[in-house]
């Protein structure tokens, strides 16, 4: 029985590799929101939904990398398109212009009608990295507004106000700019102004107050995957910053492919002027593409020159160009990886089946906290949600602050006992390896899980 499994389980070899870790690694771990108390988990092997840890515990996997795994560990036609992708070219890069670029480019535009042109990155944060840079190149302005709460990556100028504290964050029209790291120079961040999510009317003001000075306006349409922008809130924005001729910039990192295979701006209808993607994009390999309008894009083009470098006034040159590189950008193993996965995704009804077995996991968990009396919902969009222990309405980051989080951090810790696999205190993301065994044996975690905190 499950109960058995908890007192046989140990996690001995875990926590000696954090030991060995934390001498060589700052933390132990290779990227902040990768540790958690009492030690991070150090995993060996994946498959499909599952993980399996150093010390041999199963896991079924709600993180999936956070997302990026939406087809679960090692898919076998994943895996072998990245093969083939070797093996067929001789090589892991050329390092030149390839076919699989234009093939991806093209698919994208595709799934994605609002991008007319796409660039490739490394990462979700080089993709943001361009598209602020885009915006501030294409308006002459140089201000960024962003929403509270809301993550773009590590780029100094938008790591502002991602999870201030309720005696930092300010007025809850006109929220503070808190950053969020030391090592940021103060004049990295004067150009940022944050929003309130899902406030059209302060946002309004805020943004008729700054036009002038505001290039882009970006937002995770839906927050951190699990707070819907409302309708009239995301079509308000679009139209405001038309109007006031501000890029709208959506991240749809976390949500691309996750919440429909258009992102978000497919499900709510509207358009932006630059999309940045990532994660689910590179099958598992590291990756970020951004897309918009192609008079946006075509900044990025090197002049016939060949310049690549902003020429300011030189009137020998033709116009200035929006610098923009990397050594890996567009690599065809992970095009190749990422391709295979959005044509698994679109065969068959993959996503639909994905979606269901989501909803019934979702209200599978609300009525088993609902049998035990405890006020706790499910919120999200897609194949990702998020557990929040309060009956109040959750529309913005600051909502977040009156749900029970003790309690939702203990029920986390106690399913890391009982092979439920996920970062305390983070989302859910499902992929389309997990059954309805898993669901079963989850739900069944979660009443273990409960009983043993509520003892
Ligand atoms: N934007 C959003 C919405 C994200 O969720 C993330 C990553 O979690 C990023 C940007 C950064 O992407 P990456 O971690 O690939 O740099």
């Amino acid at each position: 029985s499950v109960s058995d499994e908890v007192s046989t389980y140990s996690k001995e070899a875990s926590s000696k590799m954090f030991q060995d870790a934390e001498v060589v690694i700052p933390g132990g771990v290779t990227a902040n929101i990768k540790h958690f108390a009492p030690f991070p988990i150090f995993m060996k092997e994946g498959r499909g939904s599952k993980l399996i840890d150093v010390d041999n515990m199963e896991y079924i996997d709600y993180s999936l990398c956070y997302g990026a795994l939406i087809t679960g560990h090692g898919h076998p036609q994943i895996m072998q398109a990245a093969m083939k992708q070797m093996n067929d070219t001789g090589t892991i890069i050329f390092g030149t212009p390839h076919e699989l670029e234009i093939k991806m480019a093209k698919k994208l535009i595709e799934l994605y009608p609002s991008m007319e042109q796409i660039r490739y990155t490394n990462s979700g944060t080089e993709a943001i990295l361009l598209a602020i840079r885009l915006a501030v190149a294409y308006t002459k302005k140089s201000k960024i507004a962003k929403f509270e709460g809301h993550y773009h990556g590590g780029i100094n100028q938008v790591l502002v106000s991602v999870n201030p504290s309720p005696d930092s964050a300010g007025h809850a029209k006109q929220p503070t700019p808190v950053t969020e790291s030391s090592g940021i120079p103060s004049d990295e961040t004067d150009n940022t102004i944050v929003l309130p999510f899902n406030d059209l009317e302060a946002t309004e003001t805020i943004l008729r107050e700054h036009k002038d000075e505001l290039a882009a306006v970006i937002l995770e349409p839906v927050q951190g995957g699990f707070i819907p922008a409302k309708k009239e809130f995301i079509h308000g924005l679009k139209k405001l910053t038309d109007e006031l001729g501000i890029v709208l910039i959506f991240d749809e990192v976390k949500t691309g492919f996750r919440v429909a295979l258009g992102g978000a701006q497919s499900v709510y209808g509207v358009e932006p002027d630059i999309t940045a993607l990532g994660k689910v994009l590179g099958g598992g390999f590291p990756v970020g593409a951004v897309g918009g309008k192609k008079e946006l894009m075509m900044q990025s083009a090197a002049n016939a020159k060949g310049d690549v470098f902003a020429v300011g006034g030189d009137s020998d040159k033709t116009r200035d160009v929006v610098f923009h590189s990397g050594t890996y950008n567009g690599h065809p193993i992970v095009l190749a990886a990422g391709l295979e996965t959005i044509r698994l995704l679109e065969e068959g009804n993959l996503l639909n089946v994905l979606f269901s077995h989501t909803k019934h996991l979702r209200s599978r968990l609300e009525k088993l906290y609902a049998s035990y009396h405890i006020e706790m919902k499910t919120i999200g969009m897609g194949s990702i949600f998020n557990i929040i222990f309060t009956t109040e309405p959750i529309k913005n980051y600051r909502d977040m602050w009156q749900a029970n989080t003790a309690f939702r951090e203990a029920i986390d810790q106690e399913l890391l006992h009982l092979g439920v696999y996920l970062k305390p205190l983070n989302r859910y993301s499902m992929s389309i390896a997990h059954t309805l065994e898993d669901i079963d044996r989850t739900v069944d975690a979660h009443e273990v899980a409960l009983n043993n905190v509520l003892k």
